[in-house]
């Protein structure tokens, strides 16, 4: 049984074990931190002194470029190439990623007089157990072993920053993506609910969500690739997707560009009479009727050949640690725009911006809602889900509010404003 799980992710691992280190290490420290840290290893060594901004230590990004790494501003944060991985951090946020792989600090990188500073528990802590062979800390010291990192040779030198300087990080480095060139087209993934031996929801004549849904989100694909985007579906066919494959594959087709991931479902209760529409994103669910539809979507995980049954322990951790997480807000920010454009024309009751554990969304490290379409339970609206008429209106609804939210929210575009 443990031999077919996937290794846990570091996500929780590292909060946990974070927070015990991070005790143990501020414990010896008086209230102006640890004192100043030598980096060095390619150029000149550079010696920063902690900041002390949020309460906790932390040290500007660009001092690892004296480990060989190269450290790009992006808009809504950094990336620090270091060897062969990527390393991406967001403003305001403890959590990152490293090789497509989710981590979490104790305390969340920010931005301070134009410099993006990194907690100091990323310096003693993460890099010298992440990378034993290259980077070793002592007290005071965070030294390269060996030599720079293959594919980070071509980073230009490191030029520590002059002291006082308050140019920061984003005036004086190029952005991530050279000037004069288009930033990438976001990633919209579009994850049709069901599939193959999980029909989904039943309708009273028989419709079934997973034949629905799959509709809609190839209408939905149509509409949004010509609206420039970059579209991929979880599934095409009538077939079955791991829960958990489904925000894997997202991760992996998004790289460290801005996507999106939006889960196609419809609803269904015994009462024939529930109608409507509800948007939810990935939080710990607050009522009952919120509970319910997790439960109903994330049951197709019987289907699943290895099903993960610990998963749920799993759940609960990442979902009491991704409280204040920025895609959360996002998500948030998303599922009300969605919600809006439906109201425009669905003639079903609006059920709100819901919010629930749902293990498809866990795993996509990005923007996530789950969009419940109609109710296929009841009489009416089964027939409205198997029109064309209603199918072209909730994609086009879906795709109005994938553009809204990327205008009102530049920073996920990747565009430099
Ligand atoms: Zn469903």
């Amino acid at each position: 049984m443990a031999t077919a799980r996937p290794p846990r992710p570091p996500l929780v691992r590292s909060a946990l074990l974070g927070a015990g280190i991070a005790l143990s290490l501020s414990s010896g420290l008086h209230a102006q931190g640890p004192g100043p840290l030598q980096v060095t290893g390619v150029g000149e060594p550079v010696s920063v002194g902690a900041a002390m901004h949020r309460g906790y230590p932390a040290y500007p990004a660009w001092t690892l470029r004296a480990l060989g790494a190269r450290v790009d501003a992006t808009p809504a944060g950094t990336r620090i190439f270091f060897g062969a991985d990527t390393l991406e951090f967001m403003v305001g946020s403890p959590f990152f990623t490293a090789a497509g792989k989710p981590w979490q600090l104790v305390e969340p990188a920010y931005r301070e007089g134009g410099v993006f500073y990194l907690p100091h528990q990323l310096f003693v802590e993460w890099l010298p157990r992440a990378y034993p062979e290259q980077i070793a800390h002592a007290p005071g010291v965070l030294r390269l072993l060996g030599g720079a990192p293959a594919a980070a040779t071509t980073a230009a030198p490191p030029k520590p920053a002059p002291a006082g300087g308050g140019s920061g990080d984003t005036a004086r480095r190029p952005p991530a993506t050279p000037l004069g060139e288009p930033a990438p087209a976001p990633l919209v993934v579009i994850d049709p609910g069901h599939g193959g031996v999980d029909p989904g929801r039943i309708g009273p004549t028989g419709l079934r969500e997973k034949d629905i849904v799959l509709q809609v989100s190839k209408r939905l694909a149509r509409v949004l690739a010509e609206r420039g985007y970059d579209v991929r579906m979880t599934r095409t066919t009538d077939t079955l997707i791991d829960l958990d494959d489904r925000g894997h594959m997202a991760n992996e087709w998004r790289g460290s560009r801005p996507g999106l991931f939006l889960s196609v479902h419809a609803n269904g209760v015994t009462d024939r009479r529930a109608n409507g529409f509800e948007t939810f994103f990935l939080s710990e669910a607050r009522t009952e009727d919120e509970r319910r539809v997790a439960e109903m979507e994330n049951a197709a995980v019987v289907y699943e050949d290895n099903p993960r049954v610990t998963a749920d322990d799993d759940l609960g951790f990442i979902l009491s640690g991704l409280r204040n997480d920025f895609y959360i807000r996002a998500s948030n920010t998303l599922a009300g725009l969605v919600q809006r454009e439906f109201s425009d024309f669905h003639s079903g009751v609006n059920r709100g911006v819901k919010q629930a554990g749902f293990r498809v969304l866990v795993r996509a490290f990005m923007p996530a809602v789950l969009i419940e379409l109609a109710f296929v339970s009841n009489p009416a609206e089964e027939r409205l889900l198997g029109s064309g008429r209603f199918q072209v209106d909730a994609a086009t609804a879906i795709a109005d509010a994938v553009d809204r939210f990327f205008e009102e929210h530049p920073e996920w575009t990747g565009a430099t404003h």
